[in-house]
C-alpha cells in the first residue's frame, strides 16, 4: 500500500503575499544600514537639515514615510509611527545601537579567509 500519508494533509503555511514580497524588497544588508544611520547621525550633529525624501510613485506613500533603522516605506505618517512603536522596529534599533553589525570582511576571517597578504613587493626600486 503506498499513497500519501494521510496525516499530511495539511499544506505548510505559505507566507502571506505581503511577507513573501517583503523579503524581496529587504534587500539593504545590515551593514549598509548601519552605515547609513552613521552618515544621518553625523549630518543632525551638523546641523544640517535632514533633506526631503525624493517622491516616488513606485514606493507606499510616494515615498515619504520612511524608516530609516528598518529600510521600510509607508504609506502614511500613521502607519509609520505605528512601526516605530512595533517591536519589530525597537529591536532593529537596538541591533543598530549596538556593535557594528557583520560585514563581508567579518565573514571572511570567521570562514578562515585571512587578510589578502600578496607578500612583500619584489619590484622595490
Ligand atoms: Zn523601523
Amino acid at each position: 500500500m503506498g499513497g500519501k500519508c494521510p496525516h499530511r494533509k495539511v499544506k505548510k503555511r505559505r507566507l502571506s503575499n505581503k511577507s513573501a514580497r517583503r523579503i524581496k524588497f529587504l534587500v539593504k544588508g545590515d551593514d549598509v544600514v548601519y552605515d547609513e544611520l552613521l552618515k544621518a547621525a553625523e549630518e543632525a550633529a551638523k546641523g544640517t537639515e535632514t533633506k526631503a525624501l525624493p517622491l516616488n510613485d513606485d514606493l507606499p506613500g510616494m515615498g515619504q514615510f520612511y524608516c530609516l533603522h528598518c529600510d521600510r516605506f509607508f504609506a502614511t505618517n500613521t502607519v509609520r509611527e505605528e512601526h516605530v512603536r512595533s517591536k519589530l522596529h525597537k529591536k532593529r534599533v537596538k541591533q543598530m545601537n549596538g556593535p557594528a553589525p557583520h560585514t563581508q570582511l567579518d565573514a571572511d576571517l570567521a570562514g578562515g579567509m585571512e587578510m589578502p597578504d600578496n607578500g612583500p613587493k619584489l619590484m622595490t626600486s
